[in-house]
């Protein structure tokens, strides 16, 4: 996937495999990268979808973030600025490993719930057996205190929170509803 043979601190090489050749440069990664991702945007929601990543040779799945030889970790993703204080969630799917999305949903006064679940009607379509049809909504109450609240509904399988708190962009995150 190269197409520079020049190395710089800005561009370093950088190892995202198991193959002998697995070193590559930053900049040649995040071109690919930036190839594989389809960006879809409503008035709402912006939806990144990230089809598989893997090298052909070893077969190993190429990491979403890169660990640069100085120690910083740099997301792959290039995500839209939101507006500064804006409120917003992000909805990431983990455990799978051939492709993943990144759902932003931001609300407005005329759009301020998000339904899940596996039914066409769900804003956020999310096809896994233990999701129901209208699995739960989650609804933005504004004011002093604003937050996101999420209600189940009734689901067979129940909802489980972890993530609680006003939580930092960071893709991989380990922690999910
Ligand atoms: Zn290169
Ligand atoms: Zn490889």
């Amino acid at each position: 996937m190269c197409w520079e043979d020049h190395v710089s601190p800005d561009n370093p090489l950088i190892e995202v495999c198991n193959c002998d050749s697995g070193f590559v440069h930053l900049m040649c990664v995040m071109r690919v990268f930036s190839e594989n991702v389809k960006r879809v945007e409503s008035e709402n929601s912006v939806v990144y979808l990230f089809s598989s990543w893997k090298c052909e040779t070893c077969n190993e799945f190429f990491p979403f973030n890169i660990t640069t030889p100085d120690g910083k970790v740099l997301s792959l993703l290039q995500y839209d600025n939101l507006a500064p204080g804006a409120d917003y969630m992000v909805w990431e799917n983990v455990g799978v490993q051939e492709y993943k999305w990144i759902y932003i949903f931001w609300p407005t006064p005329e759009k301020h719930a998000l339904w899940l679940g596996r039914s066409e009607e769900a804003d956020l379509i999310i096809n896994d057996e233990s999701v129901s049809e209208l699995h739960a909504v989650v609804r933005f109450e504004p004011g002093h205190f604003a937050r996101f609240v999420l209600l189940d509904n009734q689901s067979q399988f129940g909802t489980l929170v972890l993530v609680k708190d006003r939580t930092p962009i960071l893709l991989s995150y380990s922690k999910a509803i």
